[in-house]
């Protein structure tokens, strides 16, 4: 197919579009995104300024990825200054800042191997191929299905998309990949019928993050570690949402007092940065050697220098007690909003500072009120909206939150006033 015409017959133009926030969305921008018409040209903190000079608070953190808010002076710092010395190499050369950034991650976690991507799709991805190689090492290739979760998020790509199984994301791109068996969140009974001689592990995000903010029953996560050491599975998680001190711990794993074979994450460990990882035992890494998988851009120098600096602040003493203590005045808080909305808020969801509410209005209508308020939130599945601040957000600006909150749902009830 060739290219239509260039528009209005005129030679392309290396001049800028009129400010894009006074006409809404380029339609050079493939428009897979209902995109709200906001452009912001700065922030700092958990403040967001828009190209009309206006302050918005974000309890949306980039969907949980801007884990220390925007323009923290120790990331800004790391990334200039290896700006300036060096940007890429590729995966060819050792690369000084993956070595260290990937030690620190396997002396603080159950890993022993790190292997880093660029998001949570590609690092999910892996997470599944190296599942499988794992058992072909083993010599049982023919291991190599995946029990997954309905409500779950995995990314975009043709495999995480099946793995996850909505039907929304899987329509008109043909037979979904094959190898993942679907079955409720949370249901033990079900996890155990779908285990069978082909069956290679269990991939499972400790809360599911864009199905709703869904904790699973608690010792859940126990019961599905010790169904994967009975039968020989690896216990995958997907910690790209939940990982990086979202939920008060350094992954949510911890919190149930397990350890996987394999963890994805992303999101958060680049506070902004493109980062996705997957990390794993030696044991369960062993199918992994050299000319197994690749990543042109994984790991390279700017991303890592940021990674480690994230990684510093919130393995500072007192960090992740902190996030905990602003998840739980952010519960408190949704709980009482909850008493005085009770006509639009069903339930408190949530773990540290990955938190939602489910309204009965359309999710549309109440992140449309926030953003009236200058507030920004992120909706989910089931009907929730998803509060998301970055891990050092103040009380103070919580307090900020719920105000706006609370205008946006009084906004959402009565539209004219
Ligand atoms: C966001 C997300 C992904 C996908 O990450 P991308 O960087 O968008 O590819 C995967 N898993 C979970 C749990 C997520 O929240």
């Amino acid at each position: 197919m060739s290219k239509s015409p260039v528009r209005d017959g005129k030679s392309p133009s290396t001049e800028p579009l009129q400010p894009a926030a006074a006409n809404g969305p380029s339609p050079a921008i493939m428009p897979t995104y209902a995109r709200q018409n906001l452009v912001f040209e700065s922030g700092s903190g958990s403040w967001l300024v828009s190209t009309k000079g206006e302050r918005y608070l974000d309890f949306g953190s980039g969907v949980a990825v801007n884990a220390l808010g925007h323009a923290h002076p120790k990331l800004v710092a790391a990334l200039t200054e290896q700006a300036q010395k060096l940007w890429h190499t590729s995966n060819l050369y050792r690369v000084a800042g993956q070595e260290r950034l990937a030690e620190r991650l396997c002396q603080a976690t159950f890993a022993d191997k790190v292997f880093f991507c660029n998001s949570g799709a590609e690092a999910c991805e892996g997470a599944i191929k190296l599942a499988r190689r794992y058992h072909f090492a083993s010599g049982h290739p023919e291991r190599w299905r995946i029990v997954t979760f309905k409500g779950a998020f995995h990314g975009r790509t043709l495999a995480t998309i099946a793995a996850a199984g909505n039907e929304k994301y899987l329509e008109g791109f043909g037979e979904p990949a094959p190898g993942f068996d679907l079955v409720p969140f949370g249901d033990q009974e079900a996890v155990e019928k779908a285990i069978g001689p082909e069956t290679a592990a269990i991939m499972v995000e400790p809360v599911q993050g864009e199905g709703g903010v869904r904790v699973p029953p608690a010792k859940w996560l126990r019961a599905l570690r010790d169904t994967c050491d009975r039968h020989g599975l690896l216990l995958v998680l997907d910690e790209v949402q939940s990982g990086m001190g979202r939920t008060g711990k350094l992954f949510a794993h911890e919190w149930e007092g397990i350890t996987p074979d394999v963890m994805a994450i992303a999101k958060g460990i680049g506070g902004g940065f493109p980062v996705g990882a997957f990390l794993a035992t030696d044991e369960a890494a062993k199918g992994m050697v050299a000319g197994t998988h690749g990543s042109t851009f994984g790991g390279n120098p700017l991303a890592m220098a940021v990674g480690n600096a994230v990684l510093d602040a919130v393995l500072e003493p007192g960090f992740l007690e902190q996030v905990q203590a602003r998840g739980l005045r952010l519960k408190q808080e949704l709980a009482r909003l909850k008493d005085e909305h009770a006509d639009a808020v069903e339930e408190v969801r949530g773990s540290g500072l990955l938190t939602g509410i489910k309204v009965k209005p359309p999710t549309a209508d109440v992140v449309n009120a926030c953003i009236a308020e200058k507030l920004l939130v992120v909706s989910a599945g089931e009907n929730v909206v998803r509060l998301l601040p970055p891990l050092n957000v103040t009380d103070a600006e919580i307090s900020d939150a719920m105000g706006r909150l609370s205008r946006a749902l009084r906004r959402v009830a009565n539209p004219k006033a």
